[in-house]
């Protein structure tokens, strides 16, 4: 790097969506087969009859993870379900997955084992085949990369651009927690710190725990769509906090969206929680991250069909783009979405 004369950007001047905006704004695409390149969850390769579906996701130590209190099998777990969850964000279903890891001197082959454990129960749940990988070693700690590749009819795919006026707009599951069990985890780590003979006061907890530590892709939210014979107009899945995933589909499908307070859902585990760090859990459903839900919009005509449907949420619809997206509040008021997410390089 020659760096005497020219000047330097720091990275936190584009912050993560920038420098990816940034960094993939001229890439030519020269497959006629390559019908989705970067910008969604997944790239999307056309065989004919069927599609590929391909993404990859690392965590890297410190940044990701913090090994003080990730046990290394539900990290393993946890590594291939954040992939599987881009997979299904498609509407595919995943196949195959490779794995990449770079290990310091630190990790024994114990260690590496236990990982692997835990990659393995996720393929075994998921029944996807683990068909490759690399291995390297590291200055500084681990990291951990794992690419999946699923498949779908071309028809069936979902794209995040495609959402239109009018739409239902619909959530899974509950969100928030996954960001109130690091909350709790940091908490006790600190704890643990100053006072190493207090043990962590975990108990009680195991919900909010399990999100964050061993969440689940929606697998199930995928079969039941395809049950129901309802193809989402768009879908993506919530990775970075509702907020930010409703600008993505906002963003890309050139509309704008209103959403209703009282309709996000958030266990009573979450609520709890936050009620004892004393933060609001609509900020932890909004903006905190790995929910590892699903986002997605549906024609209208299809909302009575998902209406039995207990882990599917009507949150509000699609609007024009000139309307933005925004919240109406439980008192009424229209707020205006903040698209923050876990934007770790974007300057605070
Ligand atoms: P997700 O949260 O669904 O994993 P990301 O926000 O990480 O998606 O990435 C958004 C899009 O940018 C994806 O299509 C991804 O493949 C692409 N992308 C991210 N980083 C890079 C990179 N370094 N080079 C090329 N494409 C990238
Ligand atoms: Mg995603």
């Amino acid at each position: 790097m020659s760096e005497k004369k020219q000047k330097l950007t720091e990275i936190s001047e584009l912050g993560e969506f920038g420098l990816i905006k940034h960094i993939t704004k001229d890439i030519k695409i020269n497959h006629k087969n390559t019908i989705k390149g970067v910008g969604d969850d997944a790239a999307v390769i056309d065989y004919g009859d069927v599609c590929s579906v391909v993404t990859t996701d690392l965590l890297v130590e410190g940044i990701h993870f913090n090994l003080i209190y990730t046990p290394l099998k539900h990290l393993g777990y946890k590594a291939v379900v954040v992939n599987l969850s881009d997979v299904y964000a498609m509407n595919a279903i995943p196949k195959q997955i490779t794995v990449s890891i770079a290990l310091s001197k630190k990790f024994a082959i114990e260690h590496v084992e236990q990982i692997y454990e835990g990659i393995k129960l996720a393929c075994d749940k998921y029944n996807v085949d683990l068909v490759g990988g690399d291995t390297t070693s590291s200055l500084t700690g681990l990291a951990i990369s794992i690419t999946a590749i699923g498949e779908a009819k071309k028809e069936n795919i979902a794209y995040r651009s495609t959402a239109n006026k009018n739409d239902v707009v619909c959530v899974t599951g509950d969100l928030g927690a996954a960001y109130m069990g690091l909350q709790l985890l940091e908490r006790e780590k600190e704890i643990f710190k100053t006072n190493p003979g207090i043990n962590p006061s975990l108990e009680g907890y195991d919900y909010i725990l399990q999100r964050q530590l061993k969440p689940e892709a929606r697998k199930d939210v995928i079969e039941i769509l395809k049950e129901l014979n309802i193809k989402p107009t768009s879908m993506i899945d919530i990775s970075d906090g509702l907020s930010s995933e409703i600008f993505h589909i906002c963003d890309k499908s050139d509309v704008g969206c209103k959403i209703f307070q009282d309709k996000i859902p958030v266990d009573q585990n979450t609520e709890k929680m936050a009620e004892e760090f004393n933060i609001d859990p609509l900020t932890a459903a909004l903006n905190g991250g790995e929910d590892y839900e699903l986002l997605f919009t549906i024609d209208i005509k299809d909302l009575e069909k998902i209406k039995d449907h207990a882990m599917i949420h009507p949150i509000g619809h699609v609007t024009g783009k000139e309307h933005g997206a925004v919240m109406i509040t439980n008192g009424g008021q229209s707020v205006a979405l903040q698209a923050q997410g876990w934007n770790q390089m974007k300057k605070e």
